[in-house]
C-alpha cells in the first residue's frame, strides 16, 4: 500500500521523454533476483526443477507470484491437456507475493475506501474482489491447505480528527449505496487494536488477512494440480515476440509458445515491456518474535484485525495466529534505473519501523523484529491496476500496477487473464482496467528526479 502522490511528480515531468535512452548509458541495468529473506518465505517449499532443455508449450507464464500461479491454475483448468509452463527466476514467491504485509483487501489501491463516482460500478468491483476471498477459502478447503486466511474484516485507521469527519460522511454515503462499511470511534478502535494512536477507523467487514508464504504455496499447489509445469531458478533473459514466441532463459534454454503471460510485476520493464506503466518502489516490513502471553495481554489487540493507516506513505500492521506482530510501510524508496537491489537505507528503514512499533505499542519497546525485509511494489502513477492483452499478435497477457494492493486482486487478474486467453473476453468488458495502460511514467533521469520530488513533497506535507 502506497498512495499515488509519491509518483505524481514523476508524471509532471513526463514531457521529458526525449531523454529516454540516457539512463542505460549511465548505468548498466540491474538483472539480479535477490532471494526472499522474509519471515513468510520460511514456509515456502523447496524450489522445483530449473528448466534444463528446450521445450515447446501452449502457454508460457513468466513469474511465479500470485498473478502467474493463479493464471497457470485457471488456464490449466480451462485447457486440460495443454502444456502450461511457469518460469520463475528464483523460487515461487520470490517477489512481492512472498514479502508483503498480509492484508487481503477488497477493491483496488486507487478505489479503496474512496467515494465512488459510479456507485453501481464500484459495487460490482467490490463484490468481485470481496467474493474472491471466498474463492481463496474454497481453494484452501479443496486442497486441504491452511493459509491462515481470515475474512473477518480489515480496518483503515484514521490519524486526524479531520480524517474522522470526512470518514463519517464517506461511510454514511457508502452505506446508502450498499457498502457494508462501519465507522468506529476512538475508543472502539483502541479496544480493537490495542493502540490509542488513532482517532477512529473505517471497517471493511469483507477484508481480511493471510499468511502470504502459505498463500503462495496454495497457488503453487493449485497450478500443479491443474497440470501446469513449474520451473524455478529459471530467469527469462529475452523474449522474441511472434505468432509463436521464443522465450530465452538466462541459462540459454528456449521455450516456444503461442501464448505468453507476463506476471512479472515490478520486474516487468527488464523484459522490455510496460516500461512506462509502473515504477518499482521499495517498501519495508518487519515481524516480532512470538509474543508471550503477558506481552499480548499488555498489547491488547483484542480483535486480531489487520489495519493500515491513512498517511500517504501508509503503515500497515497485523498479528499472526501464533502471536507475532508485523508492521510495514512508512517511507519508500525508488532506485535509479529501476534497480531492484535492496537500497542501502533498508536497515535505517527497519529501525524506524521498530520505533513506530514502540510508539504504537509502548509495551513492546525493546522487543524489536525477529525478521525484517524489503520488497518492490509495482507502482502505477494513478494507483490503478491494469489487466489485458497486447503485442503485435495480441497474444501477450498481463496483470500489473497493483500498487501495493495485490494480495487478493492478483488472483482476480489471474482468472481474467485465463478468460481473455480462452475467448471469454465478453465477461470482462465492463472492467475499467481492461487493456488499460497506466498513465505514462517518464524514463530516467526524469523518473528518478520526479520520484524524489514526489517523495520529498509527501514527507513535507505529512511532517
Ligand atoms: C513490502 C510489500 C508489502 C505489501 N503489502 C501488501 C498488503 O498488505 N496487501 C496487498 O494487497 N498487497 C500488498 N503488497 C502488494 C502485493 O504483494 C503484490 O501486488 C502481489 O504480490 C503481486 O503479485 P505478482 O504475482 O503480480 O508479483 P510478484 O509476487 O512480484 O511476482 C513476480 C514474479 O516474477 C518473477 N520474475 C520477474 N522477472 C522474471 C524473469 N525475467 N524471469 C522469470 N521470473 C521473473 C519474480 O521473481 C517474482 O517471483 C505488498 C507488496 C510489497 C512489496
Amino acid at each position: 500500500m502506497l498512495r499515488r502522490a509519491t509518483l505524481a511528480a514523476a508524471g509532471t515531468l513526463a514531457a521529458g521523454a526525449g531523454v529516454n535512452a540516457i539512463a542505460p548509458a549511465i548505468l548498466p541495468p540491474d538483472r539480479s533476483f535477490s532471494p526472499n529473506p522474509s519471515y513468510w518465505a520460511r514456509v515456502l517449499a523447496p524450489p522445483g526443477p530449473a528448466l534444463a532443455t528446450d521445450i515447446a508449450a501452449d502457454v508460457v507464464v513468466i513469474g511465479g507470484g500470485f498473478t502467474g500461479l493463479s493464471s497457470a491454475c485457471y488456464l490449466g483448468r480451462a485447457l486440460p491437456g495443454r502444456r502450461i509452463v511457469v518460469l520463475e527466476a528464483g523460487a515461487c514467491g520470490n517477489g512481492a507475493s512472498g514479502r508483503n504485509g498480509a492484508m487481503v483487501l477488497t477493491l483496488t489501491e486507487d478505489r479503496y475506501l474512496r467515494q465512488a463516482e459510479d456507485a453501481a460500478l464500484e459495487r460490482r468491483l467490490y463484490e468481485l474482489t470481496a467474493d474472491n476471498i471466498g474463492v481463496l477459502q474454497a481453494l484452501c478447503a479443496e486442497l486441504g491447505m491452511d493459509c491462515e486466511l481470515e475474512q473477518r474484516g480489515a480496518l483503515q485507521v484514521l490519524d486526524t480528527d479531520e480524517q474522522l469527519r470526512s470518514a463519517r460522511d464517506f461511510v454514511e454515503r457508502a452505506r446508502t449505496q450498499g457498502f457494508p462499511y462501519e465507522l468506529w470511534d476512538h475508543e472502539r478502535t483502541a479496544a480493537a487494536i490495542g493502540t490509542r494512536a488513532y482517532r477512529g477507523a473505517v471497517l471493511d467487514p469483507r477484508g481480511g488477512q493471510v499468511h502470504p508464504g502459505k498463500l503462495v504455496g496454495l497457488w503453487k499447489a493449485a497450478a500443479l494440480r491443474a497440470g501446469a509445469r513449474i520451473h524455478e531458478n529459471t530467469p527469462v533473459a529475452a523474449i522474441e515476440e511472434g505468432e509463436v514466441h521464443r522465450i530465452v532463459t538466462a541459462g540459454g534454454q528456449q521455450v516456444r509458445a503461442p501464448v505468453l503471460v507476463l506476471a512479472t510485476n515490478a520486474y516487468t520493464a527488464r523484459l522490455g515491456y510496460l516500461r512506462n506503466a509502473v515504477a518499482p518502489v521499495f517498501d519495508y516490513v518487519g515481524i516480532t518474535p512470538v509474543l508471550s502471553a503477558a506481552q499480548r495481554a499488555a498489547v491488547g489487540w483484542q480483535s486480531g484485525l489487520p489495519y493500515n493507516d491513512s498517511r500517504t506513505e501508509v503503515y500497515y500492521a497485523g498479528i499472526t495466529r501464533d502471536g507475532r506482530i508485523h508492521l510495514g510501510g512508512g517511507p519508500v524508496d525508488y532506485r535509479f534505473n529501476g534497480d531492484l537491489r535492496e537500497p542501502a537505507c533498508a536497515a535505517a528503514r527497519h529501525a524506524a519501523l521498530e520505533r513506530e512499533l514502540a510508539r504504537l505499542y509502548p509495551a513492546l519497546a525493546g522487543v524489536g523484529f525477529e525478521s525484517a525485509w524489503s520488497g518492490a511494489v509495482d507502482m502505477s502513477l494513478d494507483g490503478s491496476p491494469a489487466v489485458g492483452q497486447m503485442g503485435r499478435h495480441r497474444n501477450i497477457y498481463y496483470g500489473i500496477g497493483y500498487s501495493g494492493h495485490g494480495v487478493n486482486l492478483s488472483s482476480v487478474f489471474g482468472r481474467i487473464i485465463a478468460d481473455l486467453a480462452t475467448g471469454q473476453r465478453g465477461a470482462w468488458t465492463w472492467l475499467p482496467f481492461l487493456d488499460r495502460l497506466p498513465p505514462y511514467i517518464p524514463n530516467e533521469p526524469l523518473r528518478w528526479l520526479g520520484t524524489q520530488i514526489g517523495l520529498a513533497a509527501t514527507r513535507l506535507i505529512e511532517d
